[in-house]
């Protein structure tokens, strides 16, 4: 699943994908082209995708105005958390929380790269506490054990599940529904019996949440409604 953004052009004449610093993939499509097929020509792009991806990460943020929220949503997790910032004489940028619902970013808060980046360790040690017991939880429910789950930040993939049972989870789940994130869980945890996305597998997901289809579309759009301050980073 890859997070993209679609461009109609008049002049092309075929598909083409670019990655540039400011926007990562960009798919060019001729006018009247039928976008249903793109997740697929996307899909078998991927080793591409994220090789490009990657180069230009370290970079991509630079020339970008970085933009700071003040409110912070947590779908998945049904939380809302304000935002606020206190300027000291500290170089650094850090992330306390003084009450529930309630986040400070302390430090250089003129460095707004520095506070974007804070912020996203802050979600990213909040995805641990918070999704993985809903992954074992999940695991209880389905009977489907897995060896070790990790939060990460992938940009193209909202999980994955290695051949040793060894789950990734991306934080940036926090931003979906809970009905989305529990799809997750079940697709990487039925990733442990299956590791492909055969007949099988979809039988057995099916099993679990016979509604999956549905669900994995909105997960394929759900890329585009990340908050936009991450995007930049
Ligand atoms: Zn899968």
């Amino acid at each position: 699943m890859t997070n993209y953004r679609v461009k109609v052009s008049n002049r092309a004449k075929h598909v083409s994908l670019k990655v540039t610093p400011t926007d990562g993939l960009v798919v060019v499509v001729p006018k009247g082209f039928n976008q249903s097929l793109l997740d697929d020509l996307v899909a078998s792009r991927q080793a591409w995708i994220e090789k490009t991806l990657r180069r230009y990460k370290d970079f991509s943020f630079q020339e970008k105005e970085a933009t700071l929220p003040d409110e912070i949503c947590l779908p998945a997790l049904g939380e809302s958390w304000t935002v606020e910032l206190i300027k000291t004489d500290a170089s650094t940028v850090r992330v306390t929380v003084p009450q529930d619902a309630q986040l400070r970013v302390i430090g250089d808060i003129d460095n707004k790269p520095a506070c974007q980046k804070a912020l996203r360790r802050w979600l990213m040690r909040h995805a641990n506490t918070q999704l993985l017991p809903l992954l074992d939880l999940a695991s209880k429910e389905t009977g489907l054990s897995f060896r070790k789950a990790t939060i990460r930040g992938q940009r193209t993939r909202w999980g994955s599940c290695s051949s040793t049972g060894a789950i990734n989870l991306n934080f940036q789940l926090l931003f979906v529904t809970p009905e989305m994130a529990h799809y997750v869980f079940v697709h990487e945890l039925s990733h442990t019996v299956h590791l492909n996305h055969s007949k099988h597998f979809y039988t057995l997901l099916a099993s679990f949440i016979p509604n999956y289809k549905a669900i994995e579309a909105q997960l394929k759009q759900a890329w585009r409604s990340m908050p936009v301050w991450l995007q930049q980073l």
